[in-house]
């Protein structure tokens, strides 16, 4: 593959970049649009971030509405939802490892920043609503309750994580709607509304891929006990995160067309 410019170490990466000290090499200099868009024809250590939520997001573009047996479901809304919230978070973080080097420095990376947050936000608030409406559909009013509680827990967590100044305060606002999540997910597990069998274990290896990713990601492993080009360029933290996140959305969009299937049944 060609290599057009030099990569940098991470000492002589921009700042804003040097959020990783784990991850000694393979930066990308500052660049233009067209000189970040050419950046996907070579190697670098932003590669695999781009690529890996890039290409699902063409996935769920492109192969997912097809493969959905749209005559057989009822509620057509909530797999529209879920297909375009795994789109957002997709797109939103192909394009801030993409361009997170452009030449507009900090104040270009601040803003693809709060795009992958809102990303994040969207898929936290549309990707599990329709597992929760099949689920706590027999509660009747009180179903709507917990769509509306759980929307309005969700939506305060992305504004407050899109407007924070740091990591610590774009992850914390997303606890109280994890607890909640986890807390209607313990209910299902105790039998309480009527689901799929199938949809609640993918809601659970989709809860337990997001949760182990973040933590991956937060802990800089295994990148601190093993430097080297493999973990610069492949097994760093956050190409694992990105791993565990796209089976996190696998999951969740698998889980709402077993229950939106098992509804229209
Ligand atoms: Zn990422």
């Amino acid at each position: 593959m060609l290599q057009p410019i030099d990569l940098l170490d991470w000492a002589s990466s921009p700042s804003h970049l040097q959020y990783n000290r784990y991850v000694k090499s393979g930066y990308r200099p500052l660049l233009s649009t067209w000189g970040c868009l050419q950046s996907l024809f070579y190697v670098h250590n932003e590669l695999f971030n781009v690529y890996s939520h890039g290409l699902f997001a063409l996935y769920f573009m492109f192969i997912v509405p097809m493969q959905v047996p749209w005559s057989g479901i009822t509620q057509p809304l909530f797999v529209y939802l879920s297909c375009m919230s795994a789109v957002t978070v997709l797109l939103g973080s192909f394009c801030y490892h993409l361009f997170m080097n452009h030449h507009g420095g900090a104040p270009v990376y601040s803003k693809l920043l709060q795009c992958d947050m809102i990303g994040i936000g969207v898929l936290n608030l549309f990707g599990p609503i329709g597992c929760l409406f099949v689920n706590f559909y027999p509660w009747g009013r009180y179903c709507y309750a917990i769509l509306i509680i759980y929307t309005a827990v969700t939506t305060r967590a992305l504004f407050k994580s899109v407007t924070a100044k740091d990591a610590r305060g774009r992850a914390v606002p997303f606890i109280p709607m994890m607890l909640f999540r986890g807390v209607l997910l313990v209910l299902r597990m105790c039998g309480f509304g009527s689901a799929s069998h199938a949809a609640l274990w993918h809601m659970v290896a989709g809860e337990i891929a997001g949760v182990t990713g973040a933590v991956i990601n937060i802990l800089r492993v295994p990148e601190r006990w093993l430097p080297g080009r493999l973990s610069d360029y492949l097994l760093n933290s956050h190409c694992i995160h990105h791993v565990c996140a796209v089976t996190a959305i696998l999951n969740l969009h698998w889980a709402t067309m077993e229950d939106i299937l098992w509804f229209a049944n």
